[in-house]
């Protein structure tokens, strides 16, 4: 693999897209092959046909997903048979190049994007199901099997920056999508079911639950006080400063004061934007830097690699651009070396959390290991 640039991260990062056998769009992003269309996927494989439903549990407010075809999907393969490996002699992956940077994909077990008519309701009026439309998309940061985000150059974690604005714009242009979600889950602990290095994207076609309750609440801090939520929330966490685990020129990153799980750090840009697609190249860039600080912060916080989730929260297509800010949750499952939080009682039953660990620790403990 060619190592990018140094100037990578200010370079436009190349992109090319490629259509595999089952008719799903590939792209590459940054080092792309010379020509893509020499590596065309070779595999024989059916159709994909979508059949999930999203169901409206009424008295949450919240759509459900259902998605029974997904019951098949792999489930950790073995290293010769990993799918997000690039292609070789003998091998055919999800990646017909042979190589590749970074490489993002229409999920062939995907939760969302059925095809299907809408048929409406069941007739009865509280049960409200459709097609449960959008897409879910996999993006690979590294062809290297047993890399992790953190091992990742600056460079080469632009480059999945630049995927995931490219993909937040072009999903958020697709008929039907509401929000666009790009994530990653690392763990087996976490139930990630491919080791290889990668993340995912869903473009969900309503407002998730927590994106609701966040614009919710902007509305009505805003009707109480004329400002913005977010703005006032990074303010106090500057004032108090106890928590905070990193500052650059652009970007905060500290343990909220009421975090839900052990070790959880959000990470906001200064000036407040609603998507990764408004962040100017700068906030980018200084973004890569911190970001790896921190995921190497939290693999050195137990001794061997933490689990966790690093989630995106972005500005809904068509709905509260204007208040919601752009900014990163990353949390661990990890509460001590072997010790997992589990969503007990009254976490799973009534989603009332209970943590044990007082963020002003979590903080000073993220900070030492730098
Ligand atoms: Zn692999």
């Amino acid at each position: 693999m060619a190592d990018p640039p140094e100037t990578h991260a200010r370079q436009p990062v190349r992109k090319a897209t490629i259509t595999l056998a089952d008719g799903r769009e590939l792209m590459y992003f940054g080092a792309v092959p010379e020509r893509p269309a020499d590596y065309p996927d070779r595999r024989h494989l059916d159709p994909v046909h979508i059949q999930s439903q999203a169901r409206l549990d009424q008295l949450l407010g919240e759509w459900v997903i259902m998605a029974s075809h997904r019951q098949d999907r792999t489930f950790q393969p073995a290293i010769g048979q990993c799918p997000l490996c690039p292609s070789a002699a003998g091998s055919l992956t999800e990646i017909p190049a042979p190589d590749y940077e970074v490489a993002v994909f229409e999920n062939r077990f995907s939760t969302l994007g059925a095809r299907d008519q809408d048929h409406g309701s069941d007739g009865a009026d509280l049960l409200v199901g459709r097609p449960a439309r959008g897409r879910c998309e996999v993006v690979c940061f590294s062809p290297q099997h047993d890399a992790s985000f953190a091992d990742l150059t600056p460079g080469h974690a632009a480059t999945v920056m630049a995927a995931w604005v490219d993909r937040s714009a072009e999903l958020a242009r697709q008929p039907g999508v509401e929000q666009v979600y790009c994530f990653e889950n690392r763990g087996e602990e976490i139930g990630v079911t491919l080791s290889h290095p990668h993340g995912q994207i869903y473009a969900y076609p309503y407002i998730t639950p927590r994106t609701g309750r966040m614009l919710d609440s902007c509305a009505s801090y805003r009707s109480r006080t004329g400002r913005n939520l977010f703005d006032d929330v990074l303010a106090a966490e500057h004032a108090d400063s106890r928590r905070i685990v990193l500052q650059g020129s652009h970007w905060t990153a500290f343990v909220p004061y009421a975090a839900h799980w052990p070790y959880e750090v959000h990470l906001y840009p200064r000036r407040r934007v609603p998507g990764l697609a408004a962040l100017a190249d700068a906030a980018r860039a200084e973004f890569c830097e911190l970001y790896l600080d921190l995921l190497r912060r939290f693999d050195r916080l137990f001794g061997s690699p933490a689990p966790y989730i690093s989630a995106w929260h972005q500005a809904p297509v068509r709905r509260g651009g204007d208040e919601f800010a752009l900014h990163l949750e990353l949390f661990t499952i990890r509460r001590a070396p072997g010790k997992l939080k589990y969503l007990a009682g009254s976490e799973s039953g009534m989603g009332a959390f209970a943590n044990d660990v007082v963020p002003e620790a979590a903080a000073e403990r993220l900070r030492q290991l730098g």
